[in-house]
């Protein structure tokens, strides 16, 4: 079958990643999480003191360290997923803690930032057969995508996910201060200038915080065979 591109886009915690997992490992595909890239630059800036106790960051620091930040993907053997390399460490654990959350919206409305994500997200993408999860994807980074998702969920479920998601890894929040740092990101997120979160026209819509991971899999699984069927109708129509 021909491989196609696949653009998730959606806000935060909607389980987007469970899903571009869970097709990635369906169909074959190259899964990559554009937030952990995001994550990453974040991660960074906070080990070089680049952001203050405020939350405040020192743009001009950023952008002359930009250079030294490489980001790639490489496959954990345990996991059987990319885990995110920051200069050489795999900083896959590091990059979810409430802190860099908490900050990543501000470092990801940098233009010259998602700059430097969009040319390597690009070139990881060209050779389709990918699943790109994040907030412009389908937008900006891959606007010819074959299928696109704009995926959404109600913020008390997506909070108790993103809740349950924390205390597994030792990491204990109030429901209310989750919710409120998913809200907060969000606006973040919708509100910059930089390709800012929104549903491309072209997307589908998946609400999820009713379905359960089988039937939303089972949903886009049934998209792409669709998808695939009216290509190979309208090819032989030509
Ligand atoms: O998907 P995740 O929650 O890990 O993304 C973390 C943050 O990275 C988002 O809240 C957003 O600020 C930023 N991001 C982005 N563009 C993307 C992916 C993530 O701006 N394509």
């Amino acid at each position: 079958m021909q491989k196609i591109t696949i653009a998730i886009d959606g806000y935060s915690s909607c389980g987007k990643s469970t899903l571009a997992k869970a097709l990635a490992f369906r169909l074959g595909y190259k899964y990559i999480d554009t937030g952990a890239m995001y994550r990453a630059v974040t991660l960074y800036a906070l080990r070089h003191n680049l952001i203050d106790d405020a939350g405040i960051i020192n743009h001009e620091e950023l952008l002359k360290a930009l250079p030294e930040i490489e980001i790639h993907f490489k496959l954990n053997p345990e996991t059987h997923i990319s885990d995110v390399i920051l200069n050489e460490e795999d900083v896959e654990r590091e990059i979810r803690t409430m802190k860099v959350s908490g900050l990543v919206s501000k470092v990801s409305a940098i233009k010259e930032v998602r700059e430097k994500m969009v040319v390597l997200q690009r070139n990881m993408g060209k050779r389709k057969g990918v699943i790109m999860d994040g907030r412009d994807i389908g937008t900006h980074v891959f606007p010819k995508a074959e299928l696109k998702l704009f995926m959404t969920a109600d913020p008390e479920v997506r909070a108790k996910r993103r809740q349950d998601e924390y205390s597994s890894k030792g990491q204990y929040f109030s429901l209310e201060e989750v919710k409120h740092s998913l809200m907060q990101r969000d606006h973040e997120d919708i509100n910059r200038k930089e390709s800012p979160l929104i549903k491309a026209e072209d997307a589908i819509v998946l609400d999820n915080s009713e379905l359960s991971r089988e039937e939303q899999l089972d949903y886009v699984l049934k998209l792409i065979s669709d998808l695939q069927f009216i290509s190979r109708e309208e090819q032989s129509h030509h």
